[in-house]
């Protein structure tokens, strides 16, 4: 079982991480580890730059209320996205909230990535959608999130970034990388003007087989 301490060092290194992977911009972009016994959760402060964030700075807050149990700053704005879609999936332990440029833009086009690799099926569980827009911070974008992510992994957030999950924060980090990847890579093969090919429906039916996942 992690203990606080190590809960706050997994949010600060995956947190310094992705900004050097530019998974953020500015001080936009959070993340959070649950602990084990689905009480509390450490998670990035508001607001703050990354550069000069220390092992001080992050947050603990109670999963259900969001009171501050730890820490001297506001936790992240979006808490309440973090803790709706770690009570709606249980096995969810990782949340890893990024405004990762490629990502974005087509959260901004509002345009789902189709199923155009291998990766999106083991890592994502699929295509990776779009949740439709509510306000920063709300608690209708933690429903809206948790509701697009029953059956998948990761999706992108209408005009604003994406999210991605896991059993542990390193798989959460893990699959937002994969989400950026994947929105890199639609990006340059639709500006070729050539025409996308999807992932064969058999060969991604019997993947998704092999790998358990829903059809
Ligand atoms: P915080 O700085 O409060 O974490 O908010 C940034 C963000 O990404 C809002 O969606
Ligand atoms: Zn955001």
């Amino acid at each position: 079982m992690l203990t606080l301490r190590e809960m706050k060092e997994l949010v600060l290194e995956n947190t310094l991480r992705a900004y050097s992977q530019e998974l953020f911009a500015g001080t936009s972009g959070n993340l959070s580890l649950r602990d084990e016994e689905g009480k509390l959760v450490a998670i990035t402060p508001s607001s703050f730059p990354y550069e000069k964030m220390g092992l001080d700075d992050i947050m603990v807050i109670d999963l259900e209320t969001g009171a501050v149990v730890e820490g001297k700053h506001r936790p992240s704005s979006e808490w309440r996205m973090h803790t709706t879609i770690m009570k709606g999936r249980p096995d969810v332990r990782g949340v890893v909230h990024t405004h990762s440029p490629y990502a974005t833009s087509f959260a901004v086009l509002c345009r789902p990535i189709p199923l155009i690799l291998i990766e999106m099926l083991g890592y994502i569980g699929g295509d990776i959608p779009v949740c439709e827009f509510e306000l920063p911070g709300s608690e209708a974008l933690g429903t809206d999130v948790a509701a697009t992510l029953k059956n998948r992994n990761a999706c992108l957030m209408r005009n604003h970034g994406a999210v991605a999950v896991g059993s542990t924060l390193d798989q959460a980090h893990l699959r937002a990388i994969y989400v950026e990847d994947a929105a890199k890579i639609y990006s340059l093969a639709l500006s070729t003007g050539g025409k996308v090919e999807l992932i064969p429906q058999e060969a991604a039916e019997a993947m998704k087989k092999r790998l358990g996942l829903p059809d």
